[in-house]
């Protein structure tokens, strides 16, 4: 009964770490990639009042005139170029963007280029969608290698996924990582998917898009994580006419729209500072940085909420394991890459729990070098 199409796809590896975590009393959990913070009141309140006037049947495929015209407004003052409402859609989340974006663009056979870490959707939905995926190895400072890029490109690509400030290494690209795969792209007249789903968590300097500098880029936008709201399902979308209609075409056989009552509340969201949750995330990486940097090997995170240390020696898996039976659950690195030398912190707890969660990995890294 269950397609082939569908077992090609494993389930998460971070999932089997939340089932793990269900178990055990009081863990310290660095594997959940969301804020810890809640959705702000006033936003609340604004999902409650749209419940309230009645804003619960569908809405327009793309979305609300209002919350488009918003974005588009905001967009065009953030990038250094002019957009309108042709250019945009409303999705269920990021993922939902991926998954249209996916849709209307691959056909069978067709490659999508991928930076290995990777956010886990970009292969998985690629394969499930009978594409390749095409996997670039970026260790280990992760930076794009315009060399490489090249030599992944075939006349079968169809789109490069950039992701910045990434999950799970929270690297921030360069101008120069930019550049490079602007300029792969360019060559060959490659649409980039650029997933920036973590810009209001950008911590030195001011976030940096591929839109800035190349015109046939898709920008995924993401609710979820700047306002804490994974569960309400928004996102949005901003490419050419070409692509974004077709992905409107589709939406409309899918997910129909985004949730009416939030994309009200989004619209709220977006008059609030979000400066604060910034700044306090600064203040978790500072920290949880600062304690971890001497006993692994760490790319300092730019943004996101996420740290990707590697082992300066042994096993990642071991030392996971070793690390959860100590109560501290992180994510083996191969859930994000093709190789397992590394593991994800999301530190995205309060700073007491962060606390503990360094002196205990800074402990049980010593016992795991001795042992070995
Ligand atoms: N893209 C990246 C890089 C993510 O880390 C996530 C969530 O973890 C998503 C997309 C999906 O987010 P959403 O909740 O908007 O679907």
């Amino acid at each position: 009964m269950i397609s082939e199409r569908s077992k090609r796809v494993d389930s998460s590896g971070i999932r089997k770490v939340f089932e793990l975590a269900a178990k055990i009393e009081n863990p310290i959990n660095f594997s959940i990639g969301q804020p810890d913070f809640d959705v702000p009141d006033v936003v609340k309140e604004a999902a409650i009042q749209a419940i309230r006037d009645g804003f619960n049947r569908y809405t327009l495929t793309q979305g609300i005139t209002e919350l488009r015209e918003r974005i588009i407004h905001d967009a065009s003052a953030a990038y250094h170029k002019k957009f309108d409402l042709s250019q945009v859609i409303i999705t269920s989340g990021v993922s939902g963007g991926l998954m249209l974006a996916l849709l209307s663009i691959i056909d069978p056979g067709d490659e999508i280029v991928v930076f290995d870490p990777y956010f886990v959707m970009y292969k998985h939905l690629t394969h499930l969608l009978d594409g390749k995926a095409v996997i670039v190895d970026t260790y280990p400072d992760f930076k794009i290698d315009y060399a490489k890029l090249k030599a992944a490109v075939s006349p079968r690509t169809k789109a490069i996924i950039l992701n910045s400030p990434s999950n799970p290494t929270g690297y921030v690209y360069t101008k120069a990582d930019i550049d490079a795969a602007v300029k792969v792209a360019k060559e060959n007249g490659i649409l980039i998917i650029s997933d920036e789903i973590y810009d209001g968590f950008v911590y030195d300097g001011k976030f940096d898009s591929p839109a800035n500098y190349y015109d046939n880029v898709l920008i995924l936008g993401g609710f979820s994580k700047t306002y804490a709201m994974t569960g309400w399902r928004m996102g949005f979308a901003i490419g050419s006419p070409e692509l974004i209609g077709q992905m409107i075409k589709l939406q409309q056989y899918s997910f129909v729209c985004a949730p009416s009552p939030f994309q009200y509340a989004a619209l709220a969201a977006l008059d609030l500072d979000t400066e604060p949750f910034r700044e306090a995330y600064r203040k978790k990486r500072d920290l949880i940085y600062d304690g971890l940097k001497d006993a692994f090997d760490i790319v300092k995170p730019g943004g996101a909420f996420y740290m990707f240390p590697a082992l300066k020696a042994g096993d990642v898996s071991s030392f996971v394991e070793l690390a959860i039976s100590h109560k501290v659950l992180v994510i083996p690195g191969n859930v994000f890459s093709e190789k397992n030398t590394n593991f994800r912190i999301a530190f995205t707890v309060e700073d007491d729990e962060l606390k503990r969660g360094i002196d205990i990995l800074n402990r049980i890294v010593v016992e795991f070098e001795n042992r070995i």
